[in-house]
């Protein structure tokens, strides 16, 4: 057989499938020869976690005021606040960054997750103080399907969409009839209900649109998305008044934790510790022991007060003398398989708009990684990238674990974007793909009103960041803001007020 182009791309795997350990049982039950085969992953603690192995936790090596665990966003925030205090920041990856990571080709930056903030946002304060400037993103989304490109899909768009008319008017109607809810207010009321209940009197092409725009923004299809949420995003997509509030940079989020470590790691570089894996957090009487391992040895620190920057699902196998209540509430929380497809051309393909939405397809939408500094004098890009989300259904992540499983979905992803339009039929030369089998909690109903005041409650001397402990939705200005209230909550803390106290002081609902 004759190779094809397709056969020479260069096609890059990274991350993690397991989100730390220990997690996902059924996931290290696999079959030897279904286990990753890729890099990033630290599957060999996590095995003696399953076989049971107790650990004979080492003697206290050292004690700190305060230890973070998790090295995202949330995490490093933490530290930035709490950066004249005596801290410990952790992460089991050997980079920083978490979901908001960025990558570089040949010198362009491209996001392999979290893409923009907003301005205004705690995120988008917290980035000005370090030094960088975010540039608005400006440009309405538009949506491809059937072969045509709708600009502004839910104001102008509306008449243009390649539908039969009585759909084009469904959507017309639905816009309204969100619209008028979200204009009576009071929309936490709404938290319980799926988005299902109002869209089983419209067309499937509706369905099939949020189908496609729920899982990229918070990892649920309309069956398991809080009406809450959609109206939040819908008034910012839909709402009378074009006002984009979105701003980011090449790399997208991951430009911020790629400056907060600089700076951090600039005169703190000994207080972190990438490659660590925290497997025990065990409140004692006056500290809270943290123990860790990291190149193979274990480690157990001490701490006055730790600040768990993880997920709530780790938090609640690591962290000990959680109530079973509490523990039920982090255990409910669904997290979504969501690897990142980058697709690199040597030529110009795309840069239309940002944010391109593609109901019907792989991939829900794609971005182009460059949006905002492309008009900038002098700047001559040699490469042409496009980000592509892929989230899966919670069923399919198994489907990251092989290497054969993560190529397929980059092929399916290339394939159906050169379908979309005639344009689109160009190999890249490299695709990036970016894998990771937890990485946003899913905005279900009830989850922000009753789930996360749940699982968020401090433990005497545990505080839980994390972007989960805020939402509606998984956002980096949530992260950011969980982190500062940890940061304050700490302060206070070793202040000497009680959990309680110092939870009040800074406006918590514990
Ligand atoms: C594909 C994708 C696209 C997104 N797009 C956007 C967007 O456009 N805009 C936006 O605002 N948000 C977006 N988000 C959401 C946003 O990225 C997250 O809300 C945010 O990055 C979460 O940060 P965090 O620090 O709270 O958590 P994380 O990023 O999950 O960080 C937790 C860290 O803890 C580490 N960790 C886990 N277990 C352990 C352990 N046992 N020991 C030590 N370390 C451990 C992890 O490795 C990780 O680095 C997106 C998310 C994804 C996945």
């Amino acid at each position: 057989m004759t190779p094809t182009r397709r056969d020479f791309i260069k096609f890059v795997v990274a991350g993690s499938i397991a989100a730390g350990c220990p997690i996902d049982l059924s996931l290290l039950a696999s079959p030897p020869d279904a286990e990753p085969q890729v890099d990033g992953e630290h599957y060999e603690i996590c095995h003696k976690l399953r076989d049971g192995q107790i650990f004979a936790h080492p003697a206290i090596s050292k004690r700190y005021d305060v230890v973070i665990v998790g090295g995202g966003i949330s995490g490093l925030t933490a530290a930035y606040l709490l950066r004249t205090t005596d801290f410990l920041l952790l992460e089991k990856e050997e980079h920083w960054g978490g979901n908001a990571y960025r990558e570089e080709f040949q010198g362009q930056g491209f996001a392999t997750g979290s893409a923009y903030d907003f301005a205004g946002s705690d995120s988008a304060k917290l980035a000005e103080e370090i030094g960088l400037k975010q540039l608005p993103v400006n440009s309405p989304d538009p949506t491809i399907v059937n072969g045509k490109w709708v600009g502004d899909t839910w104001r102008s768009g509306l008449d243009e969409l390649p539908y039969p008319q009585s759909v084009r008017d469904a959507f017309k109607k639905f816009r309204a009839q969100m619209l008028k809810l979200i204009a009576a207010g009071n929309l936490e009321q709404f938290d319980n209900d799926p988005l299902t209940k109002y869209l089983q009197d419209y067309p499937p092409e509706l369905t099939q649109w949020w189908d496609t725009y729920g899982p990229s923004n918070w990892g649920a299809k309309a069956k398991d998305t809080s009406v809450y949420v959609a109206l939040i995003d819908f008034a910012e997509i839909a709402g009378e008044k074009a006002d984009d509030s979105r701003v980011t940079l090449p790399g997208g989020n991951g430009a911020i934790t790629q400056k907060l470590t600089e700076v951090l790691l600039a005169k703190l570089g000994e207080r972190m510790l990438a490659g660590a894996t925290i497997v025990a957090v065990e409140p004692q009487k006056d500290s809270v022991n943290v123990t860790y391992a990291r190149g193979g040895q274990l480690e157990t620190v001490a701490a006055k007060a730790v600040i768990m920057a993880t997920p709530k699902m780790i938090a609640s196998r690591i962290v000990s003398g959680l109530s079973d209540d509490q523990i039920d509430a982090m255990q409910s929380i669904r997290y979504a398989p969501y690897p990142v497809i980058n697709l690199i051309f040597d030529k110009p393909i795309y840069r239309r708009a940002y944010d391109t939405w593609c109901p019907g397809n792989s991939f829900t939408d794609f971005i182009v990684a460059d949006w905002t500094v492309r008009n900038q004098p002098g700047y001559k890009p040699k490469y042409n990238i496009l980000t592509f989300y892929t989230p899966l259904d919670e069923k399919d992540r198994k489907k990251l674990l092989t290497i054969e499983g993560c190529q397929k979905i980059a092929a399916n992803v290339l394939q159906d974007f050169k379908k979309l339009l005639p344009e689109f039929n160009v190999d890249p030369i490299e695709i990036h793909m970016y894998r990771r089998g937890h990485p946003m909690f899913m905005a279900t109903p009830g989850n922000y009103t009753k789930t996360i005041p749940a699982a968020r409650k401090p433990l005497d001397r545990v505080y839980f960041a994390n972007a989960d402990s805020e939402g509606p939705e998984s956002l980096a200005m949530g992260g950011v803001l969980a982190a500062r209230k940890g940061a304050d909550w700490v302060t206070k803390r070793l202040a000497g007020s009680s959990a309680v106290r110092a939870a009040s002081a800074v406006g918590l609902n514990v």
